[in-house]
């Protein structure tokens, strides 16, 4: 036997056996005549002992050893003299009789410790030297764990886990495609998928009613904080359901998650409507894991000669508990705040409603305490709290207040680490208009069904027409998102063309799934899980990329194997493709 135990196992039981383990070196001390080395595999520490005295050999032999070395070490187990509480095996050491060096290592670029003295971009360049430290080897853990959770409680329900491929034509989700040429069809290229989500429907059209499958998926993206151009989707789709019966299901599937992996026995997932969640939040993602719902104003702040919220569509406020005595300095900085660059907004108005019952506002010019009162009352605000108020163009107001909403639940500690809050948005519209290109796209993808009672107006009021759509959201994050499909050929192609695809383009594109409509299409919906971010939620950790064990940096590239990279010219040739100079 190589080893007879890990380096996680061993404890008072064990005394006096005889034993083999294997591992790295995590630290080497001396103590005058002993020597104590750490060592470490992915189940824990085991201390090593050397005694000059019983074994000047062996001390001799240990002399160059450094960090990071694989060795084999064999030994009894006998307690140790001073314990350690902190780990399983902290009351046992083994007195090294036999060792082994099984390979030698560098000094590694960075401490391999929980907390390192390595900087990000050093780390991801030697991720399988970071991989070795607990934080990353935890994550890693929880998301295998995560993973068969989801397995265990899919496999309950019947749902069969199969694999789609990967080199396939396109699937559009509204990001670029990353495509790879095809040497055998020269001048034709495979799309890697968005998501599985054409196969999956061809799936349920081959009578597989119940599939799930923990997928790679690839999105060509602008680069974006936390955004991997490769993630891994929870995807699935049943038959013969409502949008009901969906949110159901996969409410039960998060249940078990929180239960399963969190011990937390999550109370009924809320549901609000998109038209609500902007409606109060200003967002289709809220976190609402604390109130401060907006409250619209222009009722009540448009009748006076203040020429901002007379020419805004909307104004709009909330308010912040507790915080009339905010300073001055305090004030422009929430007005600094909501005018930075990535807010965009063009100011901030305050009401501060005084213990004493009076107002103070950042425009008593045009409003008076009658006025500014009926904002408060309108607000639900009381004394000692803060009315922050902001007015524009409707949406682009919503989102700039939802910022400022966020940024004040973080100053007022409301968004909590442990607390979760869990909701179905539901009822989004089908498609949003973009100005830029001047025509409509699909809220969520071209495979999305109208609500039935909306079909009518498809062609004539397209705008207005709602899906049967919903998202997952924890604390303000989009976990998850899916609809009910369309299922019938003539509405998918009615679909197509509102979107402003030409016959020939559809043809192209999607004429597989359009001909499968025609051979017995059931009903059927479903929804797409993002894996990485779960893991990342469900540990209160802001970043995906601890949760990946080889993920790609922020320029989308991978720094240890150095991809992206060029070719060789023969390659090129191989696959006909002529770089421009
Ligand atoms: N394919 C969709 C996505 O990737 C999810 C779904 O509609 O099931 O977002």
């Amino acid at each position: 036997m190589y080893r007879t135990h890990t380096c996680g196992e061993l404890n008072a039981a064990n005394i006096n056996e005889e034993v083999t383990l294997c591992g790295w070196i995590q630290k080497i001390r001396k103590l005058g005549g002993m020597t104590f080395i750490d060592l470490r595999d992915r189940y824990g520490i085991t201390q090593l002992a050397f005694n000059s005295e019983i074994n000047p050999d062996i001390c001799k032999q240990i002399e160059p050893f450094g960090r990071e070395w694989v060795i084999r070490a064999t030994g009894k187990v006998t307690e140790r003299y001073s314990k350690n509480k902190n780990i399983p095996t902290g009351d046992i050491e083994i007195l090294v009789t036999n060792i082994e060096v099984l390979n030698p290592s560098q000094v590694p670029p960075f401490t391999i410790e929980d907390e390192s003295d390595g900087g990000d971009e050093l780390r991801l360049k030697y991720r399988y030297l970071d991989l070795r430290r607990n934080p990353l080897k935890n994550n890693l853990l929880f998301r295998h764990k995560l993973s068969i959770e989801i397995r265990n409680y899919m496999n309950e329900l019947g749902f069969m886990e199969i694999e789609t491929p990967m080199l396939i034509n396109s699937t559009p989700e509204g990001a670029r495609d990353f495509v790879v040429p095809s040497r055998v069809n020269p001048g034709e290229f495979y799309a890697l998928p968005q998501s599985p989500q054409t196969f999956k429907q061809l799936l349920m059209m081959a009578g597989y009613d119940r599939y799930f499958q923990i997928v790679k998926c690839f999105r060509d993206e602008d680069l974006r904080a936390d955004r991997q151009p490769e993630f891994t989707q929870v995807d699935c789709e049943m038959s013969f359901v409502e949008q009901e019966d969906v949110l159901q299901t996969f409410e039960g599937l998060i249940r078990h998650i929180f239960k399963k992996i969190k011990n937390i026995d999550l109370p009924k997932v809320e549901r609000i409507t998109w038209a609500d969640a902007m409606r109060y939040y200003g967002s289709d993602k809220p976190d609402a894991r604390f109130g401060m719902k907006f409250v619209e104003l222009n009722d009540v702040l448009k009748h006076r000669d203040f020429k901002v919220f007379n020419e805004a569509e909307l104004v709009v406020g909330i308010v912040a508990k507790g915080c009339a005595n905010y300073s001055r300095k305090q004030l422009d900085g929430l007005t600094d705040f909501v005018r930075r660059p990535q807010i965009g907004a063009s100011g901030l108005v305050h009401i501060t409603c005084n213990q004493d019952g009076t107002f103070k506002s950042s425009v008593d010019k045009f409003y008076n305490a009658d006025d500014l009162k009926a904002v408060a009352e309108k607000c639900g605000a009381e004394a000692g709290d803060l009315i922050l108020i902001m007015a524009g163009q409707k949406l682009k107001t919503q989102k700039q207040l939802c910022e400022l909403r966020l940024e004040m639940g973080n100053r007022l500690g409301l968004r909590k680490a442990g607390e979760y809050k869990v909701l179905w948005v539901i009822d989004f519209p089908l498609l949003e208009w973009d100005e830029e290109t001047q025509r409509y796209y699909a809220m969520h993808h071209p495979f999305t069904a109208p609500k039935p009672e909306h079909e009518a107006m498809l062609e004539s009021n397209p705008g207005e027409v709602n899906a049967n759509a919903y998202d997952l959201v924890i604390n303000g994050n989009e976990i998850g998102g899916g609809s009910i499909r369309i299922h019938d050929r003539k509405l998918q192609q009615r679909m197509f063309k509102v979107l402003g695809l030409s016959e020939e383009e559809t043809e192209r594109k999607f004429s597989c799934l359009l001909n499968a409509f025609q051979y017995g299409c059931p009903p059927h919906g479903g929804l797409a899980f993002g894996f990485d971010r779960l893991c990342a939620i469900l540990s209160d950790c802001d970043s995906i990329r601890d949760f990946i064990a080889f993920p790609k940096n922020n320029a989308a590239r991978d720094t240890m194997c150095n991809a992206p990279s060029i070719i060789s010219q023969e390659q090129l040739d191989e696959l006909r493709i002529e770089l421009k100079k």
